[in-house]
């Protein structure tokens, strides 16, 4: 069965998870058929977001970002960054020149009562950390176009112009859902008064991703995130998009942000989701909201499913304590081998876990990464066959979903997975850069 296959990846076949951790795992493997009938709501839910009729009541919104153009290496110039919304807050200085580029960045923390308080209190936050860059860069003189990677739902209204449709992922800042954030950052700019800054994009890192490695290879047409939380982006015929609404440029072409972490949230993914899904919504900072992004992503291995056993249960149930760092750790060990998991359960406090503990753990891990790589090619796949046509990272996951989306698009489509190195950051600038260059070309 399905389960023992998995097995083989990282065991001799006589040692296997117990009967018991492998049967509460069972309802995490999703086989083909499920996978092809996700890839089928999967694109209804995108029609329903660019449909005019269709996306007030979408949950999947597919926003059209107002970028409209693919880097074609003849960008050049020095631009600022932001990148609010991954693990960490960064500020970049980015020089684009033909074929190459330097790039200097500074990560700045962003404490919990920030990330918990007012908008105003963020927006300062940020333009403080904008202001000791700049400085500390000695480009505070310049008058530097900046593009802010802002990864969260926004309603765009323009390139500079982005309405704020809900938070995720641990932020919940008041007063700033229904605003614009540029102009809110432009204002907490203007209170400091000692930074002069032109912020000419604002961007979801999906799109800082697509736009970073079509720079590289113009063949780019689908931007993906798989982090803190999960989203897509691709490049889609602008008649296509019934919401967007702005001049055609010329490529005939915009980039849609799906912001596909909400799909499910209106039951469609019922059918593939378990108990231990529930278990991590119900206690979400945003319950019943970003449902895909819960399935996806590393929220889930804080309840181990089947860690049932007394002196696991104290170091692993509590919610919180086994980081999604652990996973990748974990299955970054060779086959058998189990020197990180030993050095996490030393950290968990787990002092006499034995050789079939680590086995189940590891076989918990694999469970839950596997799936998700695989919810993620499902929604990969769907838009591979109809759109385009033609610091930490888990070890396993492109080879997974290489090998799943292979398997569910048809074989006449050729596709290729590359990894974006610092998307959401050197989009950002990429972006700026484009919108400058149309600007140029629609001048002359
Ligand atoms: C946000 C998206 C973002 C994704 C990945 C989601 O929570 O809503 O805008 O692209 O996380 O960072
Ligand atoms: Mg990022």
């Amino acid at each position: 069965d399905d389960v023992v296959r998995f097995a083989d990846m990282g065991y001799k076949r006589h040692v296997q998870a117990t009967p018991l951790i492998r049967d509460k795992c069972r309802e995490l493997i999703l086989d083909n058929e499920k996978l092809k009938k996700l890839m089928e709501v999967c694109l209804d839910n995108v029609h329903r977001g660019l449909k005019k009729d269709t996306h007030a009541q979408a949950v999947v919104k597919c926003f059209p970002t107002y970028v409209q153009a693919l880097p074609d290496g003849t960008e050049v110039g020095k631009f600022l960054a932001l990148d609010l919304g991954g693990t960490n807050f960064r500020v970049l200085l980015i020089e684009l020149s033909g074929e190459h580029f330097e790039m200097k960045s500074k990560i700045f923390a962003i404490p919990q009562h920030i990330m918990l308080g007012s908008g105003e209190q963020l927006f300062d936050h940020i333009a403080e950390c904008l202001a000791i860059f700049v400085k500390e860069e000695h480009v505070a003189d310049q008058k530097l176009p900046l593009g802010f990677t802002f990864s969260f739902p926004l309603e765009q209204r323009g390139l500079t112009k982005g309405i704020l449709v809900s938070w995720t992922k641990g932020f919940k800042c008041s007063n700033v859902v229904g605003n614009d954030v540029v102009q809110m950052l432009d204002e907490a700019i203007e209170r400091r008064g000692d930074v002069q800054i032109e912020v000419c994009a604002i961007l979801n890192d999906t799109t800082g991703t697509l736009m970073s490695c079509a720079w590289k290879n113009h063949q780019t047409r689908i931007g993906l995130i798989v982090g803190t939380g999960s989203n897509a982006c691709y490049v889609e015929k602008q008649e296509n998009a019934e919401l967007w609404q702005d001049v055609d440029m010329g490529s005939g072409k915009v980039l849609i942000n799906l912001e596909w972490g909400a799909f499910g949230d209106d039951g469609g993914l019922d059918f593939v989701r378990t108990e231990y899904d529930e278990d991590v919504d119900k206690n979400s900072i945003n319950p019943g909201k970003q449902k895909t992004r819960q399935t996806g992503t590393g929220e889930v291995y804080q309840r181990g499913p089947a860690l049932r056993r007394q002196r696991f249960r104290h170091a692993v149930r509590e919610r919180g304590r086994f980081y999604t760092k652990y996973v990748s750790e974990i299955e970054s060990d060779p086959p058998g081998v189990f020197n990180n998991l030993r050095e996490i359960c030393e950290e968990l406090g787990l002092k006499h876990a034995t050789e079939q503990d680590y086995i189940n753990i590891r076989f918990i891990c694999e469970c839950i990464s596997r799936r998700s790589a695989h919810l993620v090619s499902a929604g990969l796949a769907a838009l591979i066959s109809t759109r385009s046509g033609r610091r930490r990272f888990h070890p396993h996951f492109h080879n997974l979903m290489m090998e799943k989306i292979k398997e569910l698009v048809h074989p006449s489509i050729e596709f290729d997975l590359m990894l974006s190195e610092d998307g959401s950051g050197r989009g950002a600038a990429l972006v700026a850069a484009v919108a400058a260059r149309l600007q140029k070309t629609a001048r002359t």
